[in-house]
């Protein structure tokens, strides 16, 4: 049979390692948020991207139609010049001749055209180039964050899996029905069920506590709870003895 002192030593242990679980276990809950995180930086680059990339190739599509369209045209004009010497009339000569003038006019315009476009297509080449470097950047960067995201979930895994040892260790020394009030506590209380009083004042509350009370708290004998925040209770001068400092 252990000691109260013992029991309440193992159930400030419990305290301790419980609220290193809380912590570890926020941080494990927060795991999913950090990858998201990196996931939508990486997705806003590669949008980024992206929207160059297909700007590029609409330029690219609106080129080739027009390019098509301009040989056809060209085409036409060689076979009206070639159909120019058969015409026996000065007017359909004519007439023929000015439809020639028009159809080059026009292609002319087309040209001009195709060369806007290609400008405009260099310099979203230039954006686009810029773009993926930026991309590969983005990207590097995301696999050196995952990878420690990846360190960090294993280390948390570790912790936590030796909380629970130390916490099963902690627990079979508590007994039973004082591990029942603690939990109790310990679910009404933001997570803290025990607390030392140092001096007067409680640790839990931060208020003092009453002299009576102090006094029953040195002889640590007997199971107390403080009077305004209803947690468990112990003298830490009483329960955690200072060491004597070495001579
Ligand atoms: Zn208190």
């Amino acid at each position: 049979m252990s000691s109260l002192r013992e029991k309440l030593k193992a159930l400030e242990e419990l305290q301790q390692v419980d609220l290193e679980m809380n912590e570890v276990r926020a941080r494990i809950e927060g795991l999913p948020a950090r990858r998201a995180e990196i996931d939508a930086a990486r997705m806003e680059v590669r949008r980024a991207y992206d929207d160059e990339k297909s700007r590029l190739d609409g330029l690219e599509r609106e080129r080739r139609g027009i390019e098509q369209l301009l040989q056809l045209e060209r085409d036409k004009v060689k076979k009206w010049e070639g159909r120019l010497g058969e015409i026996k009339t000065p007017r359909e000569y004519a007439a023929l001749s000015r439809e020639i003038d028009i159809a080059k006019k026009a292609n002319e315009g087309s040209s001009e055209q195709l060369k806007e476009l290609g400008n405009q297509a260099a310099e979203i080449r230039g954006t686009l180039e810029a773009r993926e470097e930026a991309l590969g950047e983005r990207e590097e960067a995301a696999q050196g964050q995952l990878q420690a995201l990846e360190k960090d979930t294993a280390e948390l895994q570790d912790r936590m899996a030796a909380l629970e040892k130390r916490r099963a260790e902690a627990s079979t020394v508590v007994d039973p029905s004082l591990l029942g009030k603690y939990e109790n506590i310990r679910r009404r209380r933001a997570g803290v069920a025990i607390a030392p009083v140092v001096g007067m004042s409680c640790n839990g509350c931060h208020r003092n506590i009453p002299p009576q009370l102090a006094i029953i708290l040195q002889r640590a004998n007997s199971i107390e709870i403080c009077p305004n925040c209803n947690r468990i209770i112990y003298s830490a001068d009483a329960v955690n003895p200072p060491s004597p400092s070495p001579a």
